[in-house]
């Protein structure tokens, strides 16, 4: 079994392409354009593995992915590739209408063509996964229950909407075209190898070089955190156990406010690493302007994927929050190379 991985060199495409190899058998083509957030130095471990390979490339190519799908073969294409930062969809939405939208709907027909001249059996084999987020179910009430899989889409922000039209695309290659596609919707993910503007890397990074840890608005969003080696088990159970046109909501079971988790890296950081003055780093949290259209909550209910495919994730927030900063004080020399 061959799969294709695009977003590769990303956060969680990276921790995905480094778990398959650890836990399932076959190869790995890993395909990424390297946008500012893709980074070679998060496969650098399997860089001389004998069964992972890297394509520089763009989704949206037509040549390259068919190329690369008639030189590979794969039976799954997991789709990770995305412009994913909320704050640049806000000042500069163009690339994320490109590579969300077009870009997935130009992998998508690829593969139909791709999947439409297999055998019965490997049609039958084949799955296009596709990676979206919790965000597109929109703002949360305070008091009102988790999102399943039933809410309806009510997107907010540029990143939002381009996302929930890419899962549209999906579902309609399915219902049109009989592609056999699974989407997972998954709510913030934490762990190695995360590009530094996001708010925990972000805050690690800053609470160590003495400068502000800056919290939008009065810190109080919520936020269900998901630790991404069990969000990158969840897709292989998806993959392996999941229905064909079904979608799945996959979450850690922890809301948390922006405050609440800013302020646990602090402890942790307080404990791994003091500051020389023995001060908690709590004292650089600093409130700045709250982002534009700022949902105030996002929570995942994981019960379908619970019940039907058997995953739960494995970390607490805690055992996961511990994992991943010492990551992050261990690899200073990963950080230095983000260019930031
Ligand atoms: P990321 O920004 O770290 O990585 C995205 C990767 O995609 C980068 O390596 C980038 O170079 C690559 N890429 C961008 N445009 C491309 C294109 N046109 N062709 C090929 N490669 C391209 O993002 P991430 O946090 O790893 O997120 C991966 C997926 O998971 C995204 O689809 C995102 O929407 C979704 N998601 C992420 C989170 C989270 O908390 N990080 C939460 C929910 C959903």
């Amino acid at each position: 079994m061959t799969i294709l991985v695009t977003g590769a060199a990303g956060f969680i495409g990276s921790n995905f392409v480094l778990n398959w190899l650890n836990n399932e058998e076959g190869d790995v083509v890993s395909l990424d354009n390297l946008t500012y957030a893709g980074n070679l130095d998060n496969l650098s471990s399997v860089a001389k593995n004998s069964r992972h390979y890297f394509i520089k490339g763009d989704i949206g190519d037509s040549e390259l992915i068919s190329s690369t799908l008639e030189k590979y073969n794969p039976t799954a294409i997991i789709n990770f590739a995305a412009e994913s930062h909320v704050d640049r969809s806000i000042s500069a939405p163009d690339t994320f209408i490109e590579t969300n939208i077009f870009g997935t709907y130009k992998l998508l027909q690829n593969t139909l063509l791709y999947w439409e001249v297999l055998t019965e059996k490997q049609k039958k084999d084949f799955r296009f996964l596709h990676i979206s987020t919790d965000e597109v179910y929109g703002d949360l009430g305070k008091d009102a229950p988790p999102f399943t899989e039933e809410n309806r889409y009510i997107p907010n922000s540029p990143y939002s909407a381009s996302k929930a039209a890419s899962d549209h695309l999906v579902r309609a290659w399915y219902q049109t075209y009989n592609l056999p596609v699974i989407t997972t919707n998954c709510s913030n993910n934490y762990g190695s190898f995360q590009f530094p503007e996001k708010l925990i890397p972000l805050c690690i990074i800053n609470a160590i070089n003495n400068k502000p840890l800056p919290l939008y608005g009065d810190g109080k969003q919520v936020r269900d955190w998901l630790y991404v080696d069990d969000h990158c088990d969840a897709i292989r159970v998806a993959l392996r156990d999941g229905t064909i046109g079904e979608t799945y909501n996959i979450g850690g079971n922890t809301e948390k406010t922006n405050i609440q988790v800013v302020q646990l890296i602090c402890k942790f950081l307080d404990n791994l690493k003091p500051r020389p003055d023995k001060i908690s780093y709590t004292q650089q949290i600093s409130f700045v302007k709250d982002r534009l259209g700022h949902d105030r909550r996002y929570a995942i209910d994981a019960t379908k994927i619970k019940k039907h495919l058997g995953w739960q994730p494995k970390e607490t927030f805690e055992s996961g929050m511990e994992k991943t900063i010492k990551w992050y004080l261990d690899h200073d020399e990963w950080f230095d190379k983000q260019g930031l």
